[in-house]
């Protein structure tokens, strides 16, 4: 149970001195009764506003396929983000909608969301070691030494103290390879290549534990079953 203007608020559908005002308005109710006061405290599911039921009361999870050229941050003076890419109401949530981990601005692929902060710690814990796949180009050519290499869980990158944990290079093509890693280090593709020499031209991320994106357009998401999920991690 939540006070109606918090509960209005936290899911992004005004302040809560709107919410008074709707409530006035008769807009809100509870159980299909007139809400009369904006302290009243209510289950998320009774509530009804224009007679729709709440916009996701027990969370969101979705799956983003992240375009190139946004930033995964929710601060405006590190430009286009990501955020901008869903419906206002979500972006007014609190807790906020986040990114289960980030992504470069000149990466693409798939990103998470959501506003479960345990969902995200769980994810990103390196505990849990959730495999991450990666699509990278480079600018010169890939020796087949990279693959032990990469598996062995020696490779060192600069100002870190300890090595990367195993990670699994296959190699596509000449300057084109597919990498997993079960920990998500700051830049860490581009830096562990970085460290072989190489400089990354581009970058997706194909998949995150068992999901891909499928079809799904950069710059689409879709939702998924936060329930299963949370479940699963
Ligand atoms: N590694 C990187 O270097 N960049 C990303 O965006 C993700 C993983």
């Amino acid at each position: 149970m939540r006070r109606l203007d918090q509960l209005l608020a936290n899911l992004g559908y005004c302040s809560r001195r709107e919410a008074r005002s709707w409530i006035e308005a008769g807009r809100v109710t509870i159980g299909g009764e007139a809400a009369n006061d904006s302290g009243q405290k209510a289950a998320a599911a009774d509530v009804r506003i224009d007679g729709e039921p709440l916009d996701h009361p027990d969370g969101l999870l979705l799956l983003l396929h992240k375009p190139l050229g946004l930033v995964c941050s929710h601060d405006e003076r590190e430009g286009p983000n990501i955020y901008s890419l869903l419906p206002e109401r979500w972006r007014r949530r609190n807790p906020a909608v986040t990114s289960v981990g980030r992504l470069d601005k000149e990466t693409s692929g798939l990103l998470l969301l959501t506003d479960q902060s345990l969902l995200v710690h769980r994810l990103t814990s390196p505990k849990h070691k959730v495999p991450k796949v990666y699509r990278a180009s480079v600018d010169r050519d890939l020796s087949p030494d990279l693959v032990p290499l990469f598996a062995s869980g020696t490779l060192q990158l600069e100002g870190e103290a300890h090595p990367c944990a195993p990670a699994e290079l296959r190699l596509l093509g000449p300057r084109e390879a597919e990498l997993t890693l079960t920990e998500g280090r700051y830049h860490q593709v581009r830096r562990m290549l970085a460290a072989c020499g190489l400089t990354v031209l581009t970058l997706h991320r194909a998949r995150f534990g068992h999901l891909a994106l499928d079809d799904l357009a950069p710059g689409a998401w879709r939702e998924l079953p936060l329930d299963e999920f949370a479940a699963r991690f």
